[in-house]
């Protein structure tokens, strides 16, 4: 096993090669849906997973590469007892996304692909079949970036595409349709509705992914156990004062848009501060058409609150938006906001999150938990089938969506070691 690390290393190596011209020239890694760099990278996880001994490999309609590696009583591709034990041979599924941020790093999402691979090469290597079917896949999309639709590779398996996303172009007017179309897909609503996935025949869902934070790194860990993905809510905001002279308005008179923009952020840090897990952020901010020598007549700032589970979620938004107006009041401007997102908390399971804990306990880890900050595709699976996450610890920091993103060899080798317990913890203790 000890050599499952190296293969890790080397297979995000060369998924990382494939990258969008632009960035590409400057040694950067960006790889965002259906782009030529996009479709290389899929071939070259198939052949991995061909390469690794999958039973089948095939891409799906949104373009979402699928292997299955068929269980013990499932696995003859001749006789008839396909038929009887398809009725009660179940599936775990596993997997994450292969798409990247622009610049993004190496190991997000494809993570979580090449651990089950590895895994599967494992099993291969022990010529061992397991008592369930075990799907990966690795999810087209997930970051959101060439089109504004989140979430729409896993989407499809929850039933969850938007059949408008079809229309909506990229930032060169191409529709998704189109490039569904041009990138060998059917680009047809009904091919997609196929893709949603049937509950009943599944065990759950389990994706591994480097944290993305800082946690595991701080505090010396190399593994941790997702108990649940933070609800959020977007907001865009917009306080209105008056514009006015810098120059001869006194101080005690103003109606100053940015400085009331200004103190609901701080409000809002010092709110999340308060509970255990809430995070608040003003990612933007802008005084549209400002002048250094005018006092801010209006503002627009966004707004981005989680929490680990919806009431503590619900909490946060409303003590929030609550002091906001009353720091406007106070201040003489108005405050107005419209909510663009809201996603609810996706806690993991808890009989499957006690087999990550098992595994992680069985390859001599701490137990550590945590929520995660981030939204990922087990967010999407949660609402047909139980799931539970495990995260790896990322290097410098933790840092993600930025180059500096990195794991160590050894760290993969026990996320793959874990992984594997997983899967000796489903075959020993089945779901009763
Ligand atoms: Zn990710």
């Amino acid at each position: 096993m000890s050599s499952n690390g190296q293969k890790i290393m080397e297979w995000s190596e060369r998924l990382a090669q494939y990258s969008e011209p632009h960035w590409a020239e400057k040694n950067q890694l960006t790889c965002t849906y259906l782009t030529p760099a996009h479709l290389q990278t899929a071939r070259e996880i198939k052949s991995l997973m061909n390469e690794a001994g999958f039973d089948e490999v095939s891409t799906d309609a949104v373009g979402n590469i699928v292997g299955v590696y068929r269980a013990a009583s499932s696995s003859s591709s001749s006789g008839s007892s396909i038929a009887d034990a398809t009725a009660t041979v179940k599936t775990l599924m596993t997997g994450s996304h292969y798409d990247t941020v622009r610049n993004g790093g190496k190991y997000d999402g494809r993570l979580g692909i090449l651990i089950p691979i590895a895994c599967v090469a494992e099993l291969v290597r022990q010529q061992r079949r397991l008592s369930y079917d075990f799907e990966v896949v690795c999810f087209s999309e997930e970051e959101g970036q060439r089109f504004r639709a989140t979430f729409l590779a896993s989407g499809a398996l929850t039933g969850d595409f938007d059949p408008s996303w079809l229309d909506q172009q990229d930032a060169e007017g191409v529709t998704m349709r189109s490039a569904m179309q041009a990138a060998g897909l059917p680009g047809d609503l009904t091919e997609i509705i196929k893709l949603k996935r049937d509950p009943e025949k599944y065990i759950g869902f389990v994706e591994a992914h480097i944290e993305q934070g800082p946690v595991l790194f701080e505090g010396g860990i190399a593994l941790g156990v997702v108990t649940s993905i933070n609800a959020g809510v977007r907001a865009i905001c917009k306080v209105t004062g008056t514009a006015a002279h810098a120059g001869t308005t006194p101080m005690t008179m103003r109606e100053d848009a940015l400085l009331a923009a200004a103190e609901i952020s701080l409000m809002a840090e010092k709110r999340a501060l308060q509970d255990e897990g809430s995070v608040a952020t003003v990612g933007q901010m802008q005084v549209p058409g400002g002048s250094i020598n005018v006092i801010p007549g209006e503002c627009l700032f966004s707004l981005d609150m989680r929490a680990p589970f919806d009431g503590q979620r619900d909490a946060l938004v409303a003590d929030i938006l609550a002091q906001a107006q009353s720091i406007a009041s106070r201040r003489g401007v108005k405050f107005e906001c419209t909510e663009t997102m809201r996603a609810s908390a996706a806690p993991s399971n808890l009989k499957l999150q006690e087999r990550w804990e098992r595994a992680v306990k069985s390859v001599g880890q701490p137990v550590f938990k945590l929520n995660s900050g981030a939204g990922h595709d087990a967010m999407k699976l949660h609402t047909i089938m139980p799931q539970a996450m495990l995260f790896v610890r990322g290097g410098n920091r933790g840092i993600s969506h930025n180059p500096m993103e990195i794991i160590s060899q050894e760290d993969a080798t026990l996320a793959t070691q874990a992984f594997m317990a997983l899967l000796d913890d489903i075959e020993t203790h089945p779901f009763s």
